[in-house]
């Protein structure tokens, strides 16, 4: 059988089934082999893995996931694509298609009956438009994770690994950083997909903390405090968080916390690592319960 990673048999596939490409999925699939046996190496896949992937398309990444891994179970939105999988998936005998959105999808369900509940991989050319709410669930669902190993737009991949005082530094970075390892492992261009993307794009593989990366008391508290300081970015950290002003604290006392930590009142939210947030929020959650 000829893969899907020759462009020749993915233009026979799509015609075959007369399929149109629908831009609000997101829908722009691999066809460059380096790429693809790429991401199967940074996954670091053995025969002993259950793997997820997100978004399989015709199933060109899927094909090689079959390969390298004990189980496989792929999530895809588009129903037109359903009858396509079933037959390029055809001799694969350890895969398993759901048609749904994956926001939707029980996942650690999913790992617990698939995996017995320990962690699992996962691995997708995600859909540009929601990669940022997939990554998110995937961390603040508490889901068994040992890594994800993800194709997204280069700028969001930049964000993602970036530190304090970069320019792409932000509430993305500290998110990811907090629960994970990030690397960028591959840069790709549009022409390794069709049909081509208008950005570039990157492969990025997160691999989970095993221990928590920071100390902190309430983790909801840190994150309103990251998103607060990261909204107003040109202004100072207390000017930030007060304007947001749904901490309940003046401004003196927000300073006072800010002097607490070591830092100026001057100090903007870029120029804290996550470590300073975790410190600094524990701080305003001892003031707050004063
Ligand atoms: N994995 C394929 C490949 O590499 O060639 C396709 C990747 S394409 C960038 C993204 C895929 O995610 C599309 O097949 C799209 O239909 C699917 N998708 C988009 N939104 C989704 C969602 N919310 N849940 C599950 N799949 C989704």
């Amino acid at each position: 059988m000829t893969k899907l990673s020759n462009p020749q048999e993915t233009i026979r596939v799509i015609k075959k089934h007369d399929f149109s490409f629908q831009k609000k999925f997101g829908q722009n699939f691999l066809i460059d082999e380096h790429v693809l046996e790429r991401i199967i190496d940074e996954s670091e896949i053995t025969e002993d893995d259950f793997v997820l992937e997100i978004g399989p398309g015709i199933g060109t990444l899927t094909q090689y996931l079959c390969e390298a891994a004990r189980e496989v179970v792929t999530v895809e939105i588009d129903k037109n694509l359903i009858p396509i999988l079933e037959e390029t998936l055809e001799k694969y005998d350890n895969v398993t298609v759901i048609n749904e959105d994956i926001l939707k999808v029980d996942i650690a369900a999913l790992s617990e009956e698939k995996n017995g509940g320990k962690p699992i991989k996962v691995v997708a050319n995600l859909p540009y438009y929601i990669t940022t709410p997939i990554i998110m669930a995937l961390f603040e669902s508490r889901v068994p994770l040992e890594s994800i190993t993800i194709m997204v737009q280069k700028e969001v991949a930049e964000r993602m690994q970036a530190l304090p005082g970069k320019k792409d530094y932000g509430a993305l970075s500290l998110a990811v950083q907090y629960y994970a390892d990030a690397r960028i492992v591959a840069n790709v261009p549009p022409n390794c997909f069709m049909p081509r993307p208008k950005v570039g794009s990157a492969v990025i593989r997160l691999k989970k903390h095993s221990e928590a990366a920071v100390d902190v008391n309430d983790e909801k508290l840190m994150f309103r405090i990251i998103r607060d300081s990261f909204n107003q970015r040109r202004k100072t950290l207390v000017n930030g968080l007060y304007n947001a002003s749904n901490i309940g604290l003046s401004k003196e006392e927000i300073a006072e916390c800010i002097n607490i930590l070591g830092e100026k009142e001057t100090v903007r939210g870029e120029a804290l690592s996550l470590e300073q947030f975790a410190m600094l929020s524990n701080i305003i959650g001892e003031k707050i319960k004063k």
